[in-house]
């Protein structure tokens, strides 16, 4: 599973038992998962793929932590610091100043290799094998990041115990990709000018959104 990734992470992988992963297993603090709501008009990367109307309800109702969301950050933390320190460009924020509004939109992209090539990890459950194509939210961000940072080529790496998938994602013209963000911010941004919960955006997400019962979606 570990064929043709950068030669960084094969040379990390290969040393792994010499490698302390330092990561602190605690929960996510209130500051980090409140940090989007904090400056007016700025919206994560992450939040905007998903419903606008889930968006809004994290920023005005919060929820408490659980037992799984501990472990899902955790986790990514833990494969961050283990893999995407073995580049030079990591874990680096990007700010896009919309077009026809107010709005930023924020995100910090995972790595550049040293070949140039935009990175985002992704831990999965999933079999690695099993995964062929790579979801369209993360082409989306990945390609976003890519662009902002002038790389030509982007990837997307699943990662989990099992091993590392590469699936290589093409950039292209990224003209849908702002258009996508314009919108999903502009959304949020008016919903936000008029405290009225945004319109729902039903899709699969639905299925284990949090905001289901407020929203009316309970399956
Ligand atoms: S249940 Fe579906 S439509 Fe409602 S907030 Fe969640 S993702 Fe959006």
């Amino acid at each position: 599973m570990f064929e043709g990734l950068p030669f960084e992470l094969q040379q990390r992988i290969s040393d792994i038992s010499k490698y302390e992963v330092e990561v602190q297993i605690v929960k996510p603090s209130a500051e980090h998962l409140q940090i989007h709501k904090r400056v007016p008009f700025r919206y994560s990367v992450t939040d905007l793929l998903g419903c606008v109307r889930k968006a809004y309800y994290k920023r005005y109702m919060p929820k408490a932590l659980t037992e799984q969301s501990i472990y899902n950050f955790s986790r990514g933390k833990l494969f961050d610091a283990a893999l995407t320190t073995c580049f030079k460009d990591n874990q680096q924020p990007v700010l896009y100043q919309c077009k026809k509004s107010p709005c930023q939109v924020s995100g910090r992209y995972d790595f550049i290799t040293s070949e140039g090539v935009m990175t985002d990890l992704k831990t999965t459950d999933k079999d690695l094998a099993s995964i062929s194509e790579p979801m369209w939210e993360y082409k989306m961000q990945v390609r976003f990041y890519a662009d902002l940072k002038g790389c030509s080529q982007a990837q997307i790496m699943y990662v989990n115990m099992q091993g590392i998938r590469v699936l290589p994602v093409t950039v292209g013209d990224c003209l849908d990709v702002y258009n996508f963000f314009e919108q999903q911010a502009c959304l949020l941004f008016e919903a936000e000018q008029q405290k009225m919960v945004p319109q729902q955006q039903k899709d699969n997400f639905c299925v284990w959104c949090e905001y289901s019962l407020e929203c009316g979606e309970a399956p």
